[in-house]
């Protein structure tokens, strides 16, 4: 997205243009030029932090050991989109005489003043994240209207009906078919990756659409003359791929009106061979040094996604690491009997009454609840999830944020 005379435009153009009237008010602002000027600067977020309150519109500091002069930018609508842990500035290129937006991640290591800042900006979020089995869990989910599931700490989205904001700090994309409410954010969450600089996303779809989603970017790149980077990966039912070292994703098949598919995140760890528990550190290293392989990998089913389905995958045989991931994040269209399950099935959806006659199959420690019809109050939902039987009281959570 180029605004006039090719430079990059900001999202809310009354941001841009506030911002600027404070940018000819501001002396120390004539920034001195650099070569690199247009490049976003290298900087430690520790660094950067100061005491700004996320209610301030705009707080410049200096940067140290910068040339570039630094905004910080705490902007309610803009940290949003890029995720309320974000740090967000504006840095002012000396070369091309005009404001940058930048972002960047926050690291593992930063600095105590840095969580604080962050735990103020959470704090102003109206999401409500659900915390499930050790993870938090975000997004939104209306049958026919919107579903994309965010796992920040795995920076993992499943499906994008519409990009909500928070789904563009998401690195990896899931995508389990192209009915509308689940792919049609996908242009969007690519080209606001590119405006913000982020790194190109990595997107998995099934082996099936994947041309055509191709050719969907072609297009998106001819009308937006935009370079929409993504790193695009079609999986077939049974194939997998390595998200990172420590994490992996494998499509499983799903039951759906067209092609389908859910997804399993397992962690992949390497761990201590029985046999070798026990033994000092010296005796270890030495047998690691003789040749010995002293360690395995655990790989355990952790997430298991299944986008739209009827229930039919519960009893597929090849689904069982679906049935004992840790969490089953499950579509669950209908909830009451004022939809039957013939009904259910005939649109290729899941009525609850179907999850509980299957509850004994599903060994999930947590079963999350999403894609509710439309048609349902929030209030309708969770009477019918308070009114679980035992085998999935305690464990069954609804996603209903959106309604
Ligand atoms: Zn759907
Ligand atoms: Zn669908």
């Amino acid at each position: 997205m180029l605004g006039a005379r090719g430079r990059p435009s900001l999202p809310g153009s009354p941001i841009r243009q506030r911002h600027r009237r404070r940018v000819a008010a501001t002396p120390p602002l004539t920034a001195t030029p650099s070569p690199h000027a247009c490049q976003p600067p290298q900087v430690n977020p520790g660094k950067l932090v100061s005491s700004t309150s996320p209610t301030a519109d705009f707080d410049l500091l200096s940067q140290q050991g910068s040339e570039l002069p630094v905004a910080v930018l705490w902007h309610t609508e803009i940290s949003s989109i890029l995720d309320s842990l974000k740090l967000v500035c504006l840095s002012f290129c000396g070369s091309c005489a005009w404001w940058h937006l930048l972002f960047m991640e926050p690291k593992n290591e930063l600095s105590n003043s840095n969580r604080e800042i962050q735990g103020s900006a959470t704090s102003s979020k109206t999401t409500k994240d659900l915390e499930i089995e050790g993870y938090t869990v975000g997004g939104l989910s209306i049958g026919g209207h919107e579903t994309c599931v965010i796992f920040p700490t795995l920076k993992v989205a499943f499906d994008i009906g519409r990009c909500p904001p928070r789904a563009v700090s998401q690195n990896f994309l899931l995508i389990s078919h192209a009915h509308m409410d689940h792919i049609g954010g996908l242009p969007m969450y690519v080209a606001t990756r590119g405006l913000y600089r982020m790194q190109p996303p990595t997107i998995i779809v099934p082996i099936s659409v994947k041309e055509d989603v191709e050719r969907l970017f072609e297009i998106h790149r001819k009308m937006d003359q935009s370079e929409l980077k993504h790193k695009l990966i079609g999986l077939d039912v049974g194939e997998e791929c390595y998200l990172r070292k420590d994490l992996k994703v494998k499509a499983f098949r799903t039951y759906h009106v067209i092609p389908s598919q859910g997804y399993i995140l397992y962690s992949v760890k390497q761990k201590l061979k029985p046999e070798h528990i026990g033994l000092s550190g010296n005796e270890i290293k030495n047998l690691k040094s003789s040749g010995v392989e002293i360690t395995y990998t655990l790989t355990e089913p952790e997430i298991a996604f299944t986008g739209d389905t009827m229930s039919d995958f519960i009893v597929d045989e090849n689904n069982t690491d679906v049935l004992r991931a840790r969490i089953l994040v499950l579509e669950c269209t209908f909830v009451n009997n004022s939809i039957t399950v013939d009904h259910a099935r005939d649109y290729g959806h899941t009525h609850l009454s179907e999850i509980i006659s299957y509850a004994e199959r599903l060994q999930n420690r947590a079963i999350l609840l999403i894609h509710f019809s439309a048609r349902y109050t929030v209030e309708e939902i969770q009477q019918a999830v308070s009114a679980l039987p035992p085998s999935l009281a305690g464990r069954t959570f609804a996603l209903t944020e959106g309604f």
